[in-house]
């Protein structure tokens, strides 16, 4: 049999002695062995240290992109993911079910890869936010840098998502740099060990930014004891697990950062103009039984409290128990099975313990179903439990998470109370508000969003492209306060950023450019070698820069633009009722005229490597600018964003209109692409 091995240091370790077997949730065979390790855990920690993190700090944020996407598509290949698929069924999944974990695991790295590429510098250090003048004279400023945790990320995984679950840790963490070691929860080791030898055979990733590590939660105390203040442990599980590595030295004595995702009592509510006959009626007991039973309610999102307004409620569970009559519970192969099994016989016991529990103040609306077509003493199976609350304040409802297929009805009287019984859960990842009177659903947005990480509204105008309440998505933020851990997961570059240092970096405009590799105003490193439109990308250098000749800007020019644009907003045409703004001292050029001179002066107008002109940043008109002013540009190269094999490059110009005065009437930063020199990176040879 297949003893399930770990992958450290730049070789796979089949453990020493037997161990336990992993059974089939279905049909109860022998899928894997899992035995203690056997090897010294603190190896692990510095190969990542002194392997995975420096590979991965070599290589821009756009290089790792590259290689994600690489993974991601290698892992969507058929030959792969149908082996992550057989494993799969073995965990108790149907099809359905997997395309969440396996699929979903490797979009989420396609996701990183191109969020990365667009929003991050083609770099090793990204700058968070605008410059900060610290003097009057531009001779001292600051900017926030972020740079690469030098430490490593420790993942301990739930069981529910051994493929998803290891990679939406993994492609924050290997964007910013830092090198992950994936602890997968023991039950379903064997699928978490397929994906990552896929991983490890392709060769896309730097040998040590990922390590697998086949442990008991014994042999993990040799691996925590080895972390410090550039480390992190990124967990999934539950409350009581949490509980103990909160209290871990390397947590409470070396500052090593810990990110919980625990156990969460989402809810999903139904407004009371929700009435049944209403499609938000509809939509709402569709996703409620979508969520028990997809993953057969394995999700650390599914819908436990479903509250329903008082005078809904016989509806509601009526609906409910009909379209839960409805779900094929079955073999997970089979593909008009609606429902598969547990991940195994314990996990089902804890959740029948957790119904008994439940059941002391609550009463079955739904607890059996048809399930002559398996074994269900050797399989994991169960009925999809709905549950009514007695009391729906009862502390049991709120606080009892049954990890499976189970929910409990709960009605509520007004909205306050509804918001109330929300809360009650103490913090969950998701809830969940169907309805289409705004006012209503505005209340409780606001009221829950206290206590959730994501709140989703269903109403009948986005129901068909909804992702749906179970759905944690790489753009947005999945993690929730309270009980539900109060970690935060993806969200985009938040995620990124992380696992990453912000530092204020102070000191004079020139050395801030060369740290940050971005031109700061005020730096004298600006070069004047002609009209740096003329310049490819190649040649053109952070700090190449022109200052334009100027132009009189006039009453008939203001009267033209007004005249064929249509802009003809009174500042610009009533000298009189101008000058009574408290903005302006008399009639003003439009802001947009303004832009428009500016390009006027700076571009040059031949072709040549400036490609195109794709939109603007942080623009601010910053004083206004009057009939007579005399305006000219001062254009200088601010970064510069190759783009892998397209044959040009992002270029951003910070870009300053400046009065006779010497005053700023407007400052941007204009975004270009321009091409490479002929026969560099995929531009056209001469
Ligand atoms: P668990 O017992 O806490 O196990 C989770 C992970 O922690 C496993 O890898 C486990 O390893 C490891 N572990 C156990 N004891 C440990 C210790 N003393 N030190 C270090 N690691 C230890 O959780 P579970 O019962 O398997 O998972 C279900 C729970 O996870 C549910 O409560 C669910 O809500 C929660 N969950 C939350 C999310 C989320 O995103 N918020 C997602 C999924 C699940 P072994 O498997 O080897 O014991």
């Amino acid at each position: 049999m297949h003893r399930v091995e770990s992958y450290v240091a730049g070789a796979w370790h089949r453990p020493p002695s037997d161990g336990r077997a992993l059974r089939d949730a279905a049909t109860g065979d022998a899928v894997a062995e899992l035995s203690p390790a056997g090897f010294e855990l603190k190896g692990v920690v510095e190969h990542g240290r002194a392997v995975g993190g420096p590979a991965l700090r070599e290589l821009t944020f756009h290089q790792r992109a590259t290689i994600l996407r690489n993974v991601g598509k290698m892992l969507l290949t058929d030959e792969a993911k149908e082996q992550l698929y057989d494993l799969s069924y073995c965990t108790g999944a149907t099809r359905a079910d997997s395309w969440i974990d396996i699929e979903g695991g490797a979009g989420v790295l396609m996701s990183y890869a191109s969020k990365a590429r667009r929003e991050l510098p083609n770099a090793t250090v990204a700058v968070d936010g605008a410059t900060e003048a610290l003097s009057r004279d531009d001779s001292f400023s600051a900017v926030h840098i972020l740079t690469a945790r030098k430490g490593v990320e420790v993942q301990i995984n739930a069981f529910n998502f051994p493929v998803w679950g290891m990679l939406e840790k993994l492609a924050p963490a290997f964007i910013a740099g830092v090198p992950s070691i994936v602890k997968p929860a023991s039950v379903t080791a064997y699928l978490a060990e397929a994906a990552v030898r896929l991983i490890v055979e392709s060769g896309l990733m730097p040998e040590g930014s990922v390590q697998l590590v086949c442990a008991s939660p014994d042999e993990l105390g040799g691996l925590l004891a080895c972390l410090g203040g550039q480390d992190s442990i990124a967990f999934t599980g539950s409350a009581a697990t949490a509980a103990a590595l909160r209290n871990h030295p390397a947590v409470t004595e070396r500052a090593t950062r810990l990110n919980v995702e625990a156990d969460s009592l989402n809810a999903a509510v139904l407004a009371p103009a929700a009435a049944p006959g209403t499609a938000e009626f509809d939509l709402f007991c569709a996703e409620v039984v979508k969520e028990m039973t997809s993953k057969a309610g394995q999700k650390c999102t599914a819908i436990r409290r479903t509250l329903v307004p008082e005078q809904h409620l016989g509806a509601a569970a009526e609906a409910l128990a009909a379209a839960l009559a409805e779900v094929v519970v079955g073999d997970p192969r089979d593909r008009a099975t609606g429902m598969g099994s547990l991940v195994g016989l314990a996990q089902r016991d804890e959740v029948a313990a957790s119904v008994a529990a439940l059941r002391e103040v609550a009463v079955p609306v739904v607890d059996s179903c048809d399930l002559s077509s398996v074994d269900s003493v050797i399989g994991a199976f169960m009925a999809p439990t709905l549950l009514q609350a007695t009391d729906p304040r009862s502390e049991t409802v709120h606080t009892t998470e049954a990890f499976g297929p189970v929910s409990t009805l709960v009605p509520y009287g007004g909205l306050d109370e509804a918001v109330e019984l929300v809360a009650a859960g103490g913090g969950s990842l998701v809830a969940s508000l169907y309805g289409a009177d705004r006012d209503e659903v505005a209340v409780l947005a606001t009221g829950v969003a206290s206590h959730h990480g994501r709140v989703l509204i269903m109403d009948e105008t986005m129901a068909a492209a909804s992702t749906g309440h179970g759905s944690p998505l790489p753009p947005l933020v999945h993690g929730g306060p309270g009980r539900a851990g109060g970690g935060q997961e993806m969200g985009g570059m938040r995620g990124v950023f992380a696992h990453m240092q912000r530092t204020a970096v102070q000191g004079s405009p020139d050395m801030l450019t060369a740290v940050t590799g971005e031109y700061i105003g005020g730096s004298s490193i600006a070069s004047h070698k002609g009209h740096p439109f003329k310049l490819t990308f190649d040649d053109l250098e952070v700090g190449d820069s022109i200052t334009t000749g100027s132009r009189a800007v006039t009453r008939a020019d203001i009267a033209a633009f007004a005249e064929s644009t249509g802009d003809k907003f009174y500042a610009h045409m009533d000298e009189e009722a101008a000058a009574r703004s408290p903005i302006f001292n008399g009639l003003v050029a439009h802001g947009y005229l303004v832009l428009s001179f500016a390009a006027g002066l700076f571009v040059w107008p031949d072709e040549g490597p400036v490609l195109a002109n794709y939109g603007i940043d942080r623009l601010r008109f910053a004083k206004p600018t009057y009939p007579g002013d005399e305006i000219h540009v001062v254009l200088t190269c601010k970064r510069k964003t190759q783009l892998d094999g397209r044959g040009y490059g992002e270029v951003a110009w910070d870009t300053r209109v400046v009065n006779q005065h010497g005053e700023v009437n407007a400052a941007y930063d204009v975004l270009t692409m321009v091409a490479n020199a002929p026969g560099v990176n995929g531009a056209p040879g001469r």
